[in-house]
């Protein structure tokens, strides 16, 4: 990759990275409610910031093949799920309850996961399709907020904010 795309790349990465702690600082201010999710081997969570967000908020690894990520069966291949490890941070403990983890072989769903490489006929590059939420995930966050789960709480306003792109920051 040419010098000038790298450079390119690591300020769109500072810049989004300001962009997500702003936005969490600003709704924790607030008394608001804030999920933040990215992969668990990311350099966000060497940030400073998010390394203080993390001791004095909820931080927690869960599986996204607890929320139905997955390669549709194609041929004679069957459905496969994506594991991918995920780090959510979470501003209130009844959030914590997206803390699904895999069950490992000890499920016949769970014994093989598809790798979050290459790519599949019916969904091209497998990385671009696992970095969307799934219907069951995104049903699982909204049910973590009292604005949906309790008419008389509107007040509440929940913020969702995934690292990148900035279309996926959503104020719900
Ligand atoms: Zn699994």
């Amino acid at each position: 990759m040419p010098v000038h795309d790298v450079l390119r790349r690591k300020l769109n990465l500072k810049r989004q990275k300001a962009f997500c702690k702003k936005l969490m600082q600003q709704q924790i201010d607030a008394g608001g409610r804030v999920l933040f999710e990215h992969p668990s081997p990311s350099c966000y969570w060497d940030d400073p910031d998010f390394g203080r967000w993390c001791d004095e908020l909820y931080s927690f690894v869960m599986h996204m093949c607890c929320f139905d990520l997955h390669v549709p069966a194609h041929g004679d291949k069957p459905k496969r799920l994506i594991r991918k490890s995920t780090c959510l941070l979470c501003t209130h403990a009844d959030m914590c309850s997206l803390r699904q983890k895999c069950p490992g072989a000890s499920h016949p769903d769970h014994r093989e996961h598809r790798q979050v490489s290459g790519s599949e006929p019916t969904i091209g590059q497998v990385s671009t399709h696992a970095g969307r939420y799934t219907p069951e995930f995104v049903r699982a966050v909204l049910d973590t907020a009292p604005r949906f789960c309790n008419p008389s709480d509107a007040c509440n306003v929940p913020l969702m904010i995934a690292s990148c792109p900035i279309k996926r920051c959503l104020r719900l």
